[in-house]
Parts: structure tokens; C-alpha cells; sequence
């Protein structure tokens, strides 16, 4: 093990480093698909670094590939660190708060980016010691279908990889322990606009029209019984109509109305089976009430589902490495948010697992919201955390 003793050193002395490139990156957040200066950022960041190979603008969008190579012919891992921000107006008191309004890192990506950064110069640096070799993934908007994954993953960021692997930082989860789970571990998503076409006309003659918010609203009132009756009850589904444009006026009856849906599903199966009811309850829909529906229907972030072998080996490279921030390796009930990491895992075996980042000195908020902040103790524990599973895999 003295390759992980050596890089559990090393980390160490570049801890405070790790937590000022996070209040940086923090500072200058960008929205997916728009991260300019972030990708510079870590380009620049590479400059004196003793990688291997740098490749920008991968997959055509700002995705940035980092290859180091060590002696021997172990295998080859893949990390990932995702480095977006979101469409949100930042509420904390942080000295280092947005200086970009409006835009935030609200998900902890500017933490992912900051440990990765140290942790591949860290390995480049120590590469002689390396069975086999490292390809970093800076990728861009996870935050925004169809995530930036998808691209990379179609240019062939994981051609000759063996295994890929990530972390999150999660502000509901106890800073100081690391939690993974194999199999179905975050929901795939579905998204939906579906126009509901009647004819419009007055409010007090409703037989010479056909109403529209009325047709809609069965339709809303209907696919409520997809996941009450139709998905299996040891199975989980969520499907939610977030928007209902109806507003018109008291004496007109709505020509037309627009919905959007939200839709969750924790297999593939329960996937396939809300997709073919909403569009079965819309196609009834016009039988029943005459309209014309238009749905467009479409699946973005497969359900993430991690590989049970590499799995097995994060949780006992991270039991076995004893490290000292770490209070306990705990395994944890599957994730409702969706993650594009699974486009990852349905090219390649891997696992991504998540670092506890609760504040321990104020409330804590969840991902995405204004207030959301991280334990920055929890960048070392990443960046230890990960360089453990390197070690298991080219010491
Ligand atoms: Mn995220």
C-alpha cells in the first residue's frame, strides 16, 4: 500500500489548495453548456502538470479529457468530476459567494472539480508509481438534458477504460461518511409536453365548443392511477404534471391548454410501462372528449445503476484505507435524483458513490437550493476516498 500512503500524504499537504480552488470556482459559477471560463480554468490548471495527454472540447462541447499513464499494464479507470452550475440566485453569506448573479453552484460540482483537479495532478506526479492508468473526465452540464455525458460518451471518452467511477457530495448525508450501493441506485428520467387541442368558444354556450381544460383535466386526474394501479408495488415510479397552462378568462372556454411531466422510475421496466400509459391515457383522452393531443415524450437520464464487482471493490478499497477523516463506510437507500453518471454505466462497469458534506456549524440545505452549501472537509475525504479505489485498482 505504499502507493495510497504516499498519495494520502501528498493530498494532505495540498488540502488547503483543494479548498481554495472550490471558493474559486464557487465564486464564478456558469450555467451548463455555458461553462467557458471553467473549462480555461481547468485547461490552465493542467499547464505544468506531468500528464500524459490533455484533450479539450470533447464531444464538441467543453468536456475535458485527462490521460496519465503508469508503468505496467494494469488497467485503465476512468473518474469523473462534472463541473456545471445552475440558474439559481445565491442566498448564503459565503465570502466567496456567486459574482455571477443568478447563477450558482447549488449541487457541489465546483467541490468535485476542486478535489479532482489535486487528486489528478497528485497521480501525474506519482504516475511511476501506477500499475496500469488514469483518464480524468472534466465533464460539462450534468445539469441540463441531454447532459453533457452523452456527449462524451458517444466521442468515445470510455473506449480501452475498464471501469469508471465518480463521486457526489451530498449536503444531506453526515459529513465524514462515505455511502455507496450497487445496483439501481438513482432514478432514470422522463420528460413530457403534451398539448391538448379543443375549441375555443363563449362561456355560456359550451355545447358549440369543446373544452379543452376540461379534457386536460381528465387526463391529469387519469394518470394518477399509472403508479397507483399499473406499476408493480415493489417497484418505484413517480410521475408529476408540473405545469398546466390554463389561464384564460372566467367567460372564454380555453381553445387549447398545454401540460409538462416529470417522470421517475427506478428500473427499466417501470420506465417503459408509465411511457406506454401516459401515452395510452392521451390517446383515450381523444377518443373521449374529441380533442386533438399532441405528446411529445422524451426519456433523458437513463436509471443509474452501478456495477456490483467494482462496487464491492470501492467499499472494501475505502474500508481497507482507514482513512482518518472517515467515521464509517455505510451503505445507502437508492437516490430519487436522476444523474447522467449513468450514461457512464451503461457503456462500461463502474460505481459512483457519494461523500457525506453536512455542514457540522449551521443548517443544512438540500442540492439546488439558495441556501445549499458543503463541509469542505468533505474535499479531502473525496479526494482520499478516490485516490483509495486508484489504489485498489493500480497499486
Ligand atoms: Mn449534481
Amino acid at each position: 500500500m505504499a502507493l495510497l500512503e504516499d498519495l494520502t500524504k501528498q493530498l494532505e499537504e495540498k488540502e488547503e489548495r483543494m479548498i481554495e480552488i472550490r471558493r474559486y470556482l464557487h465564486a464564478h459559477p456558469e450555467l451548463s453548456f455555458e461553462e467557458e471560463q471553467t473549462a480555461a480554468y481547468i485547461e490552465e490548471f493542467y499547464k505544468d502538470a506531468p500528464i500524459d495527454a490533455i484533450q479539450t472540447n470533447f464531444g464538441g462541447e467543453r468536456g475535458i479529457v485527462v490521460d496519465i499513464k503508469g508503468n505496467g499494464d494494469g488497467p485503465k479507470i476512468a473518474l469523473r468530476a462534472d463541473f456545471d452550475a445552475l440558474p439559481i440566485k445565491e442566498e448564503t453569506d459565503l465570502p466567496f459567494a456567486s459574482k455571477n448573479e443568478g447563477v450558482m453552484h447549488a449541487c457541489g460540482h465546483d467541490a468535485h472539480t476542486a478535489y479532482m483537479l489535486v487528486l489528478a495532478e497528485t497521480l501525474a506526479e506519482m504516475k511511476d508509481q501506477l500499475n496500469g492508468s488514469v483518464r480524468i473526465i472534466h465533464q460539462p452540464a450534468e445539469e441540463m438534458p441531454p447532459g453533457g455525458a452523452l456527449g462524451m460518451v458517444k466521442a468515445g471518452v470510455l473506449d480501452d477504460v475498464d471501469a469508471v467511477l465518480g463521486i457526489h457530495v451530498m449536503s444531506s448525508m453526515e459529513s465524514g461518511k462515505v455511502f455507496y450501493r450497487s445496483g439501481e441506485t438513482q432514478t432514470g428520467r422522463a420528460k413530457f409536453v403534451m398539448k391538448v387541442q379543443g375549441r375555443g368558444g363563449h362561456g355560456a354556450s359550451p355545447h358549440t365548443a369543446n373544452d379543452s381544460i376540461v379534457a386536460a383535466s381528465a387526463f391529469v386526474m387519469n394518470v394518477q392511477t399509472i403508479i397507483s394501479r399499473r406499476i408493480d408495488p415493489f417497484d418505484t415510479a413517480v410521475v408529476t404534471i408540473g405545469s398546466f397552462d390554463g389561464k384564460g378568462q372566467f367567460n372564454i372556454i380555453k381553445d387549447a391548454v398545454t401540460l409538462e411531466g416529470d417522470v421517475r422510475a427506478m428500473s427499466q421496466s417501470a420506465r417503459e410501462k408509465v411511457e406506454k400509459e401516459v401515452r395510452q391515457i392521451a390517446k383515450g383522452i381523444e377518443e373521449m372528449y374529441g380533442v386533438t393531443v399532441e405528446l411529445d415524450y422524451v426519456n433523458d437520464y437513463p436509471v443509474l445503476i452501478n456495477d456490483e464487482t467494482v462496487t464491492n471493490k470501492v467499499r472494501d478499497a475505502l474500508v481497507e484505507a482507514q482513512i482518518a477523516e472517515v467515521t464509517d463506510v455505510v451503505e445507502v437507500e437508492p437516490q430519487s435524483p436522476s444523474e447522467d453518471f449513468a450514461y457512464y454505466l451503461q457503456e462500461k462497469p463502474g460505481s459512483f458513490f457519494y461523500v457525506g458534506a453536512q455542514p457540522t456549524d449551521k443548517d443544512w440545505y438540500p442540492h439546488h437550493h439558495p441556501k445549499f452549501d458543503i463541509d469542505e472537509n468533505s474535499l479531502i475525504i473525496s479526494a482520499k476516498s478516490m485516490a483509495a479505489v486508484v489504489a485498489s485498482y493500480c497499486g
